[in-house]
């Protein structure tokens, strides 16, 4: 159903391959002005300042679904469903964000454009997925809040809380926690780049 609801330009894919877009998604923390929405001790990256810096507003409402209206280059708003669980509504702005980048700035649209998530695994849905994914779950923040997680974990278990050491999907479950992202995002993003290392390397 992307863009077929409104009436609106349909979303048209970019053709990027997954490491091509998730290249593409960690490069906006090179840039000066946006470094500031990355992963801190005690927060996710920072989606929401993310789409204030890029000039969109974001309102969470009655929507049935996540949607992405753009009107110009610098001026969009993403809906997303109040009753969305927080950690979820992270995962929906990223998803709109990647309609945004790969399906309006990258092939450089002009006027407007309207998204809405659908969930079914059309392409355009599966690149915005992956931009979704690479913006929550940058590398190096991961490989930090693996190490991070690693280390708690393997100090709860020198306290004996627990006898057992810390296993990957432990370490992994944790970094979740301290990316602020649903588990399944940091399992999926590992499943397409093994080379994201993390748990083996720290
Ligand atoms: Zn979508």
């Amino acid at each position: 159903m992307v863009g077929k609801s409104t009436g609106g330009p349909m979303v048209e894919v970019s053709g990027l391959s997954g490491a091509a877009i998730r290249q593409y998604a960690e490069s906006v923390f090179n840039v000066p002005e946006y470094r500031s929405i990355r992963a801190t001790i005690d927060s996710g990256v920072k989606v929401d300042r993310f789409v204030e810096l890029l000039g969109g507003r974001i309102m969470i409402d009655d929507t049935p679904r996540a949607r992405l209206s753009v009107a110009t280059r610098g001026d969009f708003v993403i809906r997303i469903p109040a009753s969305s669980h927080p950690l979820y509504q992270r995962q929906l702005i990223a998803h709109e964000l990647g309609h945004y980048f790969l399906h309006y700035l990258y092939p450089r649209r002009q006027g407007q454009l309207e998204a809405c998530f659908t969930g079914t695994p059309e392409p355009a849905e599966i690149e915005a997925n992956r931009y979704a994914m690479s913006l929550l779950v940058p590398t190096e923040d991961y490989r930090q809040a693996s190490r991070d997680a690693r280390k708690a974990l393997e100090a709860r278990a020198s306290w004996n809380l627990v006898g057992s050491p810390p296993t990957p999907s432990d370490i992994n479950y944790l970094a979740a926690i301290y990316l602020q992202v649903p588990f399944h995002m940091v399992e999926g993003i590992l499943q397409l780049f093994p080379d994201m290392g993390g748990v083996d390397e720290v």
